[in-house]
């Protein structure tokens, strides 16, 4: 008999892991109720394929506790303030997150985490560390937020080594127990603060990723915050602070020395001897953020005992997903970048950071976000901006403030010609051998469906232009 037999447990929200959520309690003996406060077609045919199972759903209100809740397992999008919350803490019901409740129906001897979490390359850093373990000869599976349900990954059956799992700071927020044999966070800058609440909760949630790590705790030695959050962390007896930097690396670190990765942490004697694990032109594409990235996956893959060759094919074997810095095409002289995912203004300072000479395509929803440090840090490389979409005008204002010289386009509009339209006047600011980057730095979701539609118009419309069509220049 499991734990969850006959229990009275309810699922906040359908979502991406709602649904597996439900059906493993479910599977699990669990009486189970999903809640959600939409009540649209696609909630209805979630909804029509559980009831079956003898899953309630009620859809339409997510503020009401079920009368004999005694669990609530939530989905991450839920925002830790929602009503649902308060009336479980004040009835003394606890709540899990869907990382939680995968992480306690773990099967005994189930296989290791590694997890990574981070305000952006989260994706990226595990699916390079799953390549890597991947080459050392591990069964392993890039797993988590990355759009792979936990609960599935853990009940399934399979028979992993070892995996490489994203967390995002929602998922950490509800995950109090889970404990990974190593983990690593990426960087920390202010993002889904309205989620949180603050940055100090946000931070917090994060560095819950290194609760009782076993072997090693790997931190971003250019970003102090990740290594406070090391210092504030309970971990194994044992368990080591191993940074990660572009720089020459100290003893216990891993780092970049004459266009290699190098390894002074996981090695006999860090004082004296460092170990090659691969070239900075094995990472795809080899921007320094990209690096860094590598650099993490290669911690975590080295605390668990992959040897350096495994480091380097890892690397080489890696696809980067779309648009995260995707070359699109070249042609008049000019490369288009597709950075669509950088929706936060600290993904796109990385990407703007690692071209010279560049046109700009930004815009969007803010979120919040500033501007002037962007705009400051890349003024000197920037050789005119396009923008578009909603909050554009702040944008705007921070060229004007801090790259006056800068010549800026204005897209007032909002149709499905807009991006078009982008790409053509960048085009017409570019000269050769410049990049004509799409790093919006804000969310999509004003013009665009999602980021990955944001991205595709964008290569669209520089296929359109290569091919001479339609507002192409030849
Ligand atoms: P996440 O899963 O955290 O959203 P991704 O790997 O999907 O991260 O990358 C998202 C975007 O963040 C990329 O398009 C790139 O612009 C930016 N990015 C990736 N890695 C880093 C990094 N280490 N530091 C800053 N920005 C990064």
């Amino acid at each position: 008999m499991s734990e969850f037999a006959g229990r009275a447990v309810t699922v906040a929200g359908l979502g991406v892991s709602g649904g597996p959520a439900a059906r493993a309690l479910h599977r699990l003996g669990a009486a189970v109720t999903v809640v959600d406060g939409a009540d649209h077609d696609r909630a209805r045919a979630q909804a029509a394929e559980l009831a079956p199972l003898g899953v309630t759903v009620r859809l339409g209100d997510g503020d009401t506790l079920p009368a004999g809740t005694e669990l609530v397992v939530t989905t991450p999008g839920w925002k830790p303030s929602a009503p649902l919350f308060a009336a479980a803490a004040a009835a003394g019901v606890p709540v899990w997150g869907d990382v939680e409740l995968a992480w306690r129906l773990r099967p005994p001897n189930a296989a290791d985490w590694l997890a990574v979490t981070g305000t952006n390359g989260k994706t990226t850093a595990v699916k390079m560390l799953a390549e890597m373990l991947r080459a050392a000869g591990l069964r392993t599976a890039a797993v988590g937020n990355i759009g792979v349900p936990l609960v599935d990954v853990v009940t399934g059956g399979e028979p992993y080594d070892v995996l490489a799992v994203e967390l995002s700071s929602y998922q950490l927020h509800w995950a109090p127990s889970v404990r990974a044999h190593s983990a690593a966070v990426l960087n920390l800058a202010p993002d889904h603060l309205d989620w949180h609440g603050s940055m100090a909760a946000y931070a917090a949630d994060k560095g819950r990723i290194y609760e009782g790590n076993r072997v090693a705790c790997v931190y971003n030695a250019a970003d102090p915050a990740t290594e406070e959050l090391v210092r504030a962390a309970e971990v194994e007896e044992g368990c080591r602070a191993v940074g990660f930097t572009l720089g020459t690396p100290a003893p216990g670190q891993l780092g970049v020395v004459d266009g290699l990765l190098v390894d002074r942490a996981f090695v006999p004697d860090p004082q004296g001897t460092a170990q090659e694990l691969a070239a900075v032109a094995d990472v795809h594409p080899p921007a320094p953020h990209n690096v860094a990235n590598g650099l993490a996956a290669a911690a975590l893959a080295r605390a668990y005992g992959a040897a350096p060759a495994a480091v380097r094919e890892g690397l080489r074997a890696f696809r980067p997903e779309p648009h995260r810095i995707e070359r699109v095409a070249e042609t008049g002289g000019v490369t288009y970048v597709d950075d669509s995912k950088a929706t936060n203004t600290h993904a796109a300072e990385a990407s703007l950071a690692a071209y010279d000479g560049l046109v700009w395509i930004a815009g969007g929803l803010a979120k919040g976000a500033t501007f002037d440090d962007l705009v400051a840090g890349a003024a000197r490389r920037l050789h005119g901006a396009v923008l578009i979409g909603r909050d554009r005008a702040l944008i705007a204002d921070a060229l004007a403030k801090h790259a006056p010289g800068v010549p800026v386009v204005d897209v007032d509009r909002t149709d499905s010609g807009a991006m078009a339209a982008a790409v053509a006047e960048a085009a017409r600011l570019a000269r050769a051998g410049d990049t004509v980057l799409l790093a919006p730095a804000c969310a999509s979701m004003d013009m665009f469906t999602n980021y990955n539609v944001r991205g595709d118009a964008f290569a669209a419309a520089v296929r359109e232009l290569a091919s001479g069509g339609p507002g192409g220049s030849g």
